[in-house]
């Protein structure tokens, strides 16, 4: 009997990380870093665990979508969805009806991102291999089928991006050997957080660079005056060697962006990151060449919606630095489409990480694009921000500033069964707590 999918369970779990301003910018001042999870079970004993990272209030609109979701899922034959992974993708972001809702944005493909993960999972830990050992063992010919290229075409087609792939299978082994052995570089976004205080930030400074790091990230856009003093604090830190970037989490216009940045350009900045809308391509495309003199890229994608926006962004020149996200994308058929534009276009993929399970998670896509895509990490890093590892499984291990690469099965997406039952919402321990406390 081929082994069909037999459930689909989605959970909201919320950790209430707004208590103490972690993962605090200019617009979202007091997230609770959540996420839908899902949990798909097979008839043959294996499991694909798989989620969508959201900041609170509304993870319970995800759950509902990713329910609306499931019925296109569960009955499935296992195999005949890896065997035409474009096709199955495709009619899950295509019905006919739920399509209305997005089409391949917002709720819905937040929805899609947390099921597609699941089945990547499944996948991998029913091959027995690592999601990113997984794509790197792929044929270029068995990875691109696994890619929707509608809306792509006049830009890569299917026979392009095999070809790219096939140019460089020389030298896969020996850059495998050497990302095993040395690691992926990695940036700390978690010394910046805008609810920081002074005291807090140096003293984190510190800490990073002790552990490592030589690549930073603060947040920025609330006030200039505050940017430039803890711009200050932080390059006081880390000095002039270390890598420092920015991010203003869309909280300006186009033209403020422009003349804020111009302020800040004394303290060496590497990229300003989502500097406004993220769906203002044209926008970007301004703000990028205005800050060209000063060697300030412009880096967005942990909230661009799907391969089409992207596909845009790279056309307009309208970044320098794409940022990927693992499950802002429809999942990793999705992401691997934007990798291969990226390469097309010769813009570096540094993926958005943190929040809960992202770093978990990117660390196999940036694996994959160093071995098979890319061949290079010159002017590549995957964030990282220290936040909630303990709840997953087989956390990430960052040592020296580079992230270790995985060598357990599957894409590193499973959560404790503690941390579901006790941080679930709004039934688990820990917000019947919460809600005794608020309620004194
Ligand atoms: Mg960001």
């Amino acid at each position: 009997m081929e082994a069909k999918i037999i459930r689909l369970d989605v959970k909201d779990v919320r950790f209430p990380t707004s208590l103490t301003g972690d993962g605090s910018d200019a617009m979202h001042t007091d997230p609770d870093y959540s996420c839908a999870y899902v949990t798909l079970t097979s008839s043959d004993g294996t499991y694909g665990y798989g989620l969508t990272f959201t900041i609170g209030k509304g993870t319970e609109i995800v759950v509902a979508a990713v329910k609306a979701l499931a019925p296109l899922v569960v009955g499935k034959v296992v195999q005949s969805i890896f065997d035409d992974f474009a096709k199955f993708w495709r009619d899950l972001t295509s019905h006919s009806q739920l399509r209305w809702i997005g089409p391949e944005k917002g709720v819905i493909h937040l929805a899609t991102a947390a099921v597609v993960n699941a089945l990547w999972d499944l996948w991998a830990r029913t091959e027995g291999k690592p999601l990113w050992k997984l794509l790197v063992d792929m044929t270029p010919e068995q990875l691109v089928s696994t890619i929707d290229f509608r809306y792509l075409t006049d830009v890569i087609t299917k026979e392009e991006a095999i070809d790219l792939l096939k140019k460089k299978e020389a030298g896969k082994k020996e850059r495998e050997a050497k990302l095993l052995h040395e690691g992926y570089p990695a940036y700390c976004t978690s010394v910046g957080w805008i609810g920081y205080s002074d005291e807090k930030i140096k003293e984190l400074c510190k800490q990073k660079l002790k552990e490592g790091f030589t690549a930073f990230k603060a947040k920025v856009g609330q006030n200039l005056e505050d940017d430039k003093r803890r711009l200050s604090i932080i390059r006081d830190e880390i000095g002039n060697d270390s890598l420092l970037m920015v991010d203003a989490n869309q909280i300006w216009d186009v033209n403020e962006a422009i003349s804020w940045m111009k302020e800040l350009t004394d303290f060496n900045l590497l990229w300003i990151e989502e500097p406004t809308s993220p769906d203002d391509i044209l926008g970007h495309a301004v703000i990028s060449k205005a800050l060209k003199p000063h060697g300030i890229g412009v880096a967005t994608g942990e909230q661009c919606q799907n391969r089409v926006m992207f596909k845009q962004f790279l056309q307009a020149g309208a970044l320098q630095f794409c940022q990927i996200d693992s499950c802002r994308l429809g999942g990793v058929n999705e992401i691997l489409s934007v990798y291969l534009m990226a390469a097309k276009f010769g813009v570096p993929v540094c993926p958005h990480a943190g929040g809960v399970g992202l770093c978990e998670l990117v660390q196999h896509l940036a694996a994959w694009d160093f071995i098979s895509v890319s061949g290079s990490l010159e002017k590549r890093l995957v964030e990282y921000v220290e936040h909630l590892h303990e709840h997953f499984e087989n956390p990430v291990i960052v040592r020296k500033g580079r992230y270790t690469i995985p060598l357990r099965l599957g894409y590193s997406t499973k959560m404790k069964e503690k941390t579901i039952s006790d941080y679930q919402y709004p039934d688990g321990n820990i917000w019947k707590t919460i809600a005794k406390k608020e309620s004194l």
